[in-house]
């Protein structure tokens, strides 16, 4: 176990970061954030702070040198540079969790390679690619680039309206996947925990509301049956217990209409659907990847009330500020730019299952 005072690095200052450097400030750790915006959210909790870019891996090393063990708060981090970090530093969740949700094809190759079900796709790196798949993967379906694509970004709804120039268009941004159109029932996703000795916690499945791709709200309970809960929850025990993961990892999920639970996509990090159990729960997400990271036992993960969880997303800042029925959660952002997340609020009722 990581002895008190001993200092955890996080790649990327976000509001994950934060939140992630304040639980770990509660479990007496320092932090140290490395970030290339001098503006990051988490670098005002931070016990130490690095501006760099992730390409500047002289600096990157100097950084790891001053830490104990060392996570991130987002996806995309070039190889390169966690390699040169993991020869001074163990950094979990483990890079293969990371290279794996880097790429959806890779990551949808994983998930079949664990009999989990994910809607149909096809590879696509040209538009002969694309005539010859949408035959088979069929009208509507989504076409997204295969890495970098986050809330939505990077993602093009196929119609018969869609023009060849607007595929030819999309494929400049590199390789896609061609993914089915799902007319799912509901969005849930699992955030689920393990450590090095194994133990494995979830908690709760969250019932998730997108608009225009991006989160807008997480409620639990999620209106479904226990099996359906238990379904979920099994699905990304699999997933973690296969990549022998440490840390939390966030799983997205569809459910048909028939009952199906379809896995869409894996976070290797904290998730913004997780946000509810810091209102919700003793032990939050952000407690429990500290937990899992530092070699301590993990907590409970259990739910003490209902939460809806809603994102503040761009100049709504406003809306929120003086709510009295509700925890504020604001990220000390000062640029509101749309669909920003700038903050989110729980609101919170007793447990009614
Ligand atoms: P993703 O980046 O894959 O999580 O996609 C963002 C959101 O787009 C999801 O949360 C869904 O609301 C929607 N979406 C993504 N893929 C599909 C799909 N194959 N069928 C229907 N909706 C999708």
């Amino acid at each position: 176990m990581l002895k008190a005072g001993s200092t955890i690095g996080i790649l990327g200052g976000g509001q994950l970061a934060r939140m992630l450097a304040g639980a770990a400030l509660k479990m007496g750790y320092h932090t140290h954030v490395y970030d290339p915006n001098p503006k990051s959210p988490a670098f005002e909790i931070s016990s130490l702070k690095t501006i760099g870019s992730f390409e500047d891996h002289g600096l990157l090393k100097k950084f790891a040198k001053t830490c104990d063990v060392l996570t991130y708060e987002f996806e995309n981090i070039p190889h390169k540079a966690l390699e040169e970090i993991e020869q001074i530093v163990q950094i979990f969740p483990r890079k293969t969790s990371l290279y794996i949700s880097q790429d959806r094809i890779k990551e949808k190759q994983f998930f079949k390679s664990l009999n989990l079900e994910t809607v149909e796709y096809a590879t696509i790196c040209s538009f002969e690619d694309f005539s010859k798949s949408i035959k088979q993967i069929k009208i509507p379906s989504i076409l997204k680039t295969c890495r970098e694509g986050y809330d939505g970004k990077g993602q093009l709804l196929i119609t018969n309206k869609t023009k060849k120039k607007d595929v030819e268009e999309h494929l400049l941004q590199g390789p896609c996947i061609l993914e089915s159109f799902l007319k799912f029932e509901k969005e849930l996703s699992v955030i689920i925990a393990r450590n090095d000795n194994g133990d494995v916690v979830s908690f709760d499945p969250g019932e998730n509301v997108h608009k225009s791709g991006i989160l807008y709200s997480t409620t639990v309970p999620s209106q479904i049956s226990k099996t359906l809960q238990i379904d979920s929850i099994i699905i990304a025990g699999k997933i973690v217990n296969s990549l022998k993961y440490v840390g939390v990892l966030g799983v997205e999920l569809f459910l048909t209409h028939d009952d199906r639970v379809v896995v869409n996509e894996m976070a290797p990090r904290v998730h913004n659907s997780g946000h509810w159990t810091q209102n919700g729960c003793a032990i939050d997400q952000f407690e429990q990847h500290i937990r899992a990271i530092s070699g301590h036992a993990l907590g409970d993960g259990e739910r003490y009330s209902d939460v809806t969880m809603i994102n503040i997303l761009g100049d709504t800042t406003k809306n929120f500020r003086n709510i009295t029925n509700a925890a504020v959660h604001f990220y000390g952002k000062d640029e509101a730019r749309p669909g920003r997340k700038m903050g989110h609020v729980n609101y919170v009722s007793p447990k009614t299952s």
